[in-house]
């Protein structure tokens, strides 16, 4: 089970009906994911554009891409359908921060429309520190930032590019520019007080061991929740590890790294690598009765 009693009162009050942190919410509460960020700015050799974020969610899936109007007309009728619904987040498809104008405009139009629900979002970290004070200001508490390394040479067997101040960049050089801005982003976020969770896509061989130094880190920073997840190497799916043809690690290799973790930090347990379009309590999908034209039929 995850060790949630060894989070300070403060935070575990703040996390209590959010399905995704509490071991205990994620019976009670709901959480959905609306899909209206397409674009992204990096590269993971995970990531087959074609399909949502899979720092984020299940590889294989695409989710239906809603404009912000939509998004919010879904949430509100979701709203009214699921009364345990109580956080919304916005994970992809794509990054939510390289689609700034749709996801800021979802979350001002939701926290006028419908200020009872919490509000969250996931990002590779490379454009947070010039957001962190847009996130504070909407009243987003948590934010979930991917951090897959903290050290370039490892990075530069996971990020073949990134896009950076109008330019493509490669190599180790990408790699140390995103971990710089998601550390800086890490850093600005806890010293706003706004909640940080870190995920990290486990990869045999290439990060694997790397991640208990991750773990440390980004604990050290403030970071409140460490979520490893594995990659889910498969073809059919469209996530294969670039050339190298990675596979993804077994069961007990996930545990074994999770449990190496949790001296140093809460792990995350019950991710359930939900769809960028998930709705419903954790460990059911009812998006399917909830897609656009079931949405416009129903209001
Ligand atoms: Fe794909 Fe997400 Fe990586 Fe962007 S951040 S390349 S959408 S996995
Ligand atoms: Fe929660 Fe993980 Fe699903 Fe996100 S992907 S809603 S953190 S269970």
């Amino acid at each position: 089970a995850e060790k949630m009693h060894a989070l300070p009162e403060d935070i575990r009050r703040r996390i209590e009906n959010h399905p995704c942190y509490s071991e205990e919410a994620h019976h009670h509460f709901a959480r959905m994911h609306v899909a209206v960020a397409p674009a992204c700015n990096i590269q993971c050799h995970y990531c087959n554009r074609k399909y949502d974020c899979a720092n984020e969610s299940r590889p294989g899936v695409v989710s239906e891409l809603l404009t912000p109007e939509q998004a919010v007309k879904k949430t509100l009728v979701v709203a009214a359908a699921i009364p345990q619904l109580s956080v919304l987040g916005i994970a992809g498809p794509g990054d939510p921060l390289a689609n700034p104008e749709r996801t800021f405009a979802t979350f001002r139009l939701l926290a006028e429309k419908a200020p009872d629900i919490k509000l969250c979002v996931s990002t590779n970290g490379l454009a947070l520190p010039q957001y962190v004070e847009e996130l504070a200001r909407h009243n987003i508490d948590h934010v979930t930032i991917t951090i897959n390394c903290i050290d370039p040479d490892v990075g530069a067997q996971i990020y073949p590019w990134i896009f950076w101040r109008n330019k493509r960049v490669r190599g180790r050089a990408a790699a140390e520019i995103l971990i710089e801005q998601q550390q800086k982003g890490l850093e600005m976020l806890v010293a706003k007080g706004v909640l940080v969770k870190v995920n990290s896509v486990m990869i045999p061989g290439v990060n694997d061991e790397h991640l208990k130094e991750v773990s440390k880190v980004v604990k050290a920073k403030g970071a409140f929740l460490h979520n490893v997840m594995p990659l889910i190497a498969a073809a059919e799916h469209g996530t294969f590890y670039g050339l190298m043809g990675q596979r993804s690690p077994t069961p007990e290799e996930l545990k074994a790294l999770q449990d190496a973790c949790e001296g140093e930090m809460n792990m995350m347990r019950h991710c359930r690598q939900c769809r960028a379009d998930a709705v419903g309590l954790l460990g059911e999908d009812r998006g399917a009765e909830f897609t656009m034209d079931k949405v416009e039929a129903m209001e």
